[in-house]
């Protein structure tokens, strides 16, 4: 039986992650000294499996792997093998990921082979010193390198770039012309409020992407598109260009009525809507029993408590519906 949530939404989207853990420290998104979770709490690669084989059966049509750094979880490319088989039978439409790029020269190829055809690449600048400064422990070199790979491999990619207000706001031409020389799209975010950074190193500051906007139509022309992925993202075309680059607006925009997916944590909790703090347990009923009748329960049971929408707010000049969770946590 279909998913279908309370505000008759059909969820055919599953975001899973399958580590907490990551090589790099970014700034909006982890604390430097990050406490990770005990691997026994960890779904197994066999459970990884078991988990998404159900929601394929339950009608989800598009899965992206995501993290933490996906491609850091050991043995991860069994799991996208074993995933090929639900592109084959035509169960699911998409495989897909969003890395940081630092594994991509290893497994490019790969992933490519496993039916992946289109990834995305966290990438927030191209000045080595303030990638080092942004991600903490990265290396450009290393991802520039890992970019090359998957485009050779014929992975069509998608840059996701987080707005961060005096870092590179200087940078939105370099990033925009670096894309259209690659033919690679690319993607605007907004810092949402997710986990307690401490006070080290905080350069994630909040710009709105309305005003990053602004400051593109002063050289730029921008058409709006119809396009629509039932997520949050509002895409424009750059006349100049050609290019198509995305802007996703949790913050200032409103994307919930057309929301399509759930996220699943790399321990099993599934997470309805990344702006609320509910969540239910699907590893209990994965590991009480072989079946999967269980399972399924579960996730209609979780389905049926999705709420209407999120609720992010910086109006009031605070961190409004800020999430205790890190992104990390529940994938972006
Ligand atoms: N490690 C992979 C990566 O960086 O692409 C996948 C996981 S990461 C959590 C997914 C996305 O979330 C990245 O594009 C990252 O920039 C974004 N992200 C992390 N923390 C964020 C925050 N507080 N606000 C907005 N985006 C955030
Ligand atoms: Fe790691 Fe991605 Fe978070 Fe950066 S955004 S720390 S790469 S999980």
């Amino acid at each position: 039986m279909a998913l279908i949530d309370p505000f008759a939404r059909k969820i055919t989207y599953l975001r899973l992650s399958v580590t907490d853990r990551c090589d790099f420290r970014c700034v909006y998104c982890m604390s430097e000294n990050m406490q990770f979770l005990p691997k026994r709490d960890l779904l197994s690669l066999e459970e990884l499996d078991r988990l998404c084989s159900a929601f394929v059966g339950l009608g989800v049509e598009k899965l992206r792997i995501t993290g933490g750094e996906p491609l850091v979880r050991r043995g991860i490319m069994t799991f996208f093998n074993a995933m090929a088989r639900h592109l084959d039978t035509g169960g699911l439409q998409e495989l897909t990921l969003t890395t940081n790029g630092s594994q991509l020269h290893r497994f490019a190829a790969d992933l490519f082979a496993a039916g992946v055809r289109r990834i995305n690449v966290s990438l927030d600048t191209l000045d080595p010193e303030k990638f080092a400064r942004v991600t903490r422990w990265g290396k450009l070199d290393t991802v520039l390198r890992g970019l090359d790979a998957a485009q050779a491999a014929g992975l069509a990619v998608k840059l996701n770039v987080v707005a961060l207000k005096d870092f590179n706001e200087d940078e939105i031409d370099t990033l925009l012309a670096f894309c259209a020389d690659r033919g690679m799209d690319l993607t605007f975010i907004e810092v949402m409020p997710m986990g307690d950074m401490g006070d080290t190193d905080r350069i994630g500051q909040y710009w709105a992407l309305s005003d990053l906007r602004r400051q593109m139509t002063q050289t730029m022309t921008l058409t709006d598109l119809p396009d629509r992925t039932g997520g949050p993202a509002r895409y424009v075309r750059i006349e100049n260009t050609g290019q198509r680059v995305g802007f996703i607006t949790p913050l200032t925009h409103n994307f919930c009525e057309s929301c399509n997916r759930v996220r699943v944590t790399c321990t099993g909790e599934i997470y309805t809507c990344l702006g609320q703090e509910g969540k239910s347990d699907l590893r209990g009923p994965l590991r009480t029993s072989e079946g999967d009748d269980l399972l399924i329960d579960a996730i209609h049971n979780a389905i049926g408590l999705k709420p209407k929408g999120h609720d992010f707010d910086y109006s009031r000049g605070n961190e409004g519906g800020k999430m205790s969770r890190h992104m990390s946590h529940t994938g972006g």
